[in-house]
This record gives C-alpha cells, structure tokens and sequence, in this order.
C-alpha cells in the first residue's frame, strides 16, 4: 500500500512497511539489521509514535519511528549510535539510517513555531510542518560545508583535530557561511586554520553526512602562498606528507576525505 502523507498514524501502517526505530537519539539493532516489519513492532505503537515517511517504491515505504519508551529488550535488540553503523558491512543501511535520524531529530526539534510559540501541525502533503499562526512552514534542514585537500606537488596538507583526540590525520573542513559560495569558504577555511593561500579550487564529490545534518563538498585545493601555522582551538598538528608515507587516514569507502586523498593519489600516479 503506498501513503499519501509524510507523517503517519499506526492506522495507516501497512504490513508491507518496514520500519527504523530511534529512541533517545540511538538506533534499535539487530545483528547489522536496522529495518523492522510490522508484526515485530506493532504491539509498541500508540497514537504517539512520531511515525515519519522516509521513502516508497512501487511495494514497500520505510518508515522511521521515534518511540518513546525504550523497547530494544522485547525486541532483542541492542541501542547503537548512529556513528557506530558507519562501520557496517552495508554502507545502504547507514545511509538510510542516516536520513531517517535527520528526519526524527527535525520533527523533534520544530513542533512549535519558532517566532510565535503555536504548535505546528503537519503539511497535508509535503514534508513540512507549518504554523498556522504565522503562516510559516518549517522544512527538513541541511548545513552545507566544505572539505578540502590542500596539495602541493606530490604532497597533501593533512590535519589533526584538536577537538578529538586521536591519531587520526584529515582533510581541513568548515561551514559554509551565509552569501559565501562553496568555493570561497575554501579559501577562507585554509587561511583560518593553516594560514595558507590556495589556488585552482576544483569540486570533487560529495556526501551526506548525519552528525548531524550536514551536506560535506568535497574539493581539492594547490597551495599558493604561506607558512603552516595552525589555529590552535581547531588544529592540533599540520603538516605535508608525501602519499608514500601517510599517517592514519579516513577509509575512502566511508567519507569524502578519503575519497579526496584517493583521488589526489590516483593522479599524482598517472603523471
Ligand atoms: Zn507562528
């Protein structure tokens, strides 16, 4: 059966629906399996379930559920993260996981209207909540950001974060502001955190990436100009490394950063 709306009542739950379950912000798993049917799940649902439509095809819609008492013991499940999926085997499942948790943390955030207080009620058929009130509607929201890999000749410029830490070296990252371009948060991004002049900013690829809520650019940037002085409250260490001999990287499978040092090492390869 296919919905017509985008939030649901038990009602209208079909047994053909599967379903991603989230309480207090974690995930109810199974064995790596993150989708559940309705017989698993029905005996748990009461008129309020936040029940929010994620996608539908032709036989089936995936349904993320926001409950509110902890049920992973009747379901012999366990509570994981979010992060923790993006080491499963089916990269699909943390995807899907993914958006549902922007959905429900979306839907969490905006039951009343912003500027007047008033409860906002549910857009009959798009995925927007909306005051009456005020006439506002409130969408799904995305934070766009750059990632950049800074290249000079054959070697790469990789960071440690100062706020994590690890042994884990990256790509220089930031937010994009409001009425900058991608490609001038790029500059600005390196100047604050490395104090280095790039040039020949060139888009890569992107990525989704839900912790929480943000849409990563991906770039590679030749340096220009400067020395590497980092900004200590962001960046711990700096430095160029040769491909032959880096540190320990983000995995390309998982993350544009790898996929940008991937990319970078594949051409200085076919020069
Ligand atoms: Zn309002």
């Amino acid at each position: 059966m296919s919905h017509e709306e985008h939030f649901l009542s038990p009602q209208l739950l079909s047994e053909s629906d599967s379903f991603i379950l989230f309480y207090s912000s974690q995930i109810l798993v199974r064995d790596e399996e993150v989708l559940w049917n309705l017989e698993q799940i029905r005996d748990h649902l009461d008129d309020s379930t936040d029940l929010i439509l994620l996608q539908q095809d032709a036989d089936t819609a995936v349904i993320a559920v926001s409950l509110q008492q902890d049920i992973s013991v009747a379901l012999h499940a366990k509570l994981n993260s979010l992060r923790s999926l993006l080491f499963f085997s089916d990269q699909e499942k943390f995807l899907l996981a993914g958006r549902a948790s922007q959905l429900v943390d979306w839907y969490k955030n905006h039951r009343f209207c912003g500027t007047c207080g008033t409860r906002t009620i549910h857009h009959g058929s798009e995925r927007t909540l909306v005051c009456d009130h005020c006439s506002l509607h409130f969408f799904p929201r995305i934070s766009p950001c750059v990632i950049m890999l800074v290249t000079k000749g054959d070697q790469m410029l990789l960071a440690q974060s100062s706020r994590f830490k690890s042994n884990f070296y990256s790509c220089l990252a930031g937010f994009i502001e409001i009425g900058e371009t991608p490609e001038q948060t790029v500059h600005r991004e390196v100047k604050e955190e490395v104090n280095l002049q790039v040039k020949n900013v060139r888009y890569i690829s992107s990525q989704s990436w839900p912790f929480p809520s943000q849409l990563m650019l991906g770039f590679l940037a030749e340096y220009d100009s400067g020395e590497i002085v980092p900004e200590p409250s962001e960046i711990a260490d700096a430095r160029w490394f040769d491909i032959d001999s880096l540190p320990n990287v983000p995995s390309e499978k998982i993350s544009v950063a790898g996929k940008l040092i991937g990319t970078f090492i594949d051409e200085v390869g076919k020069r």
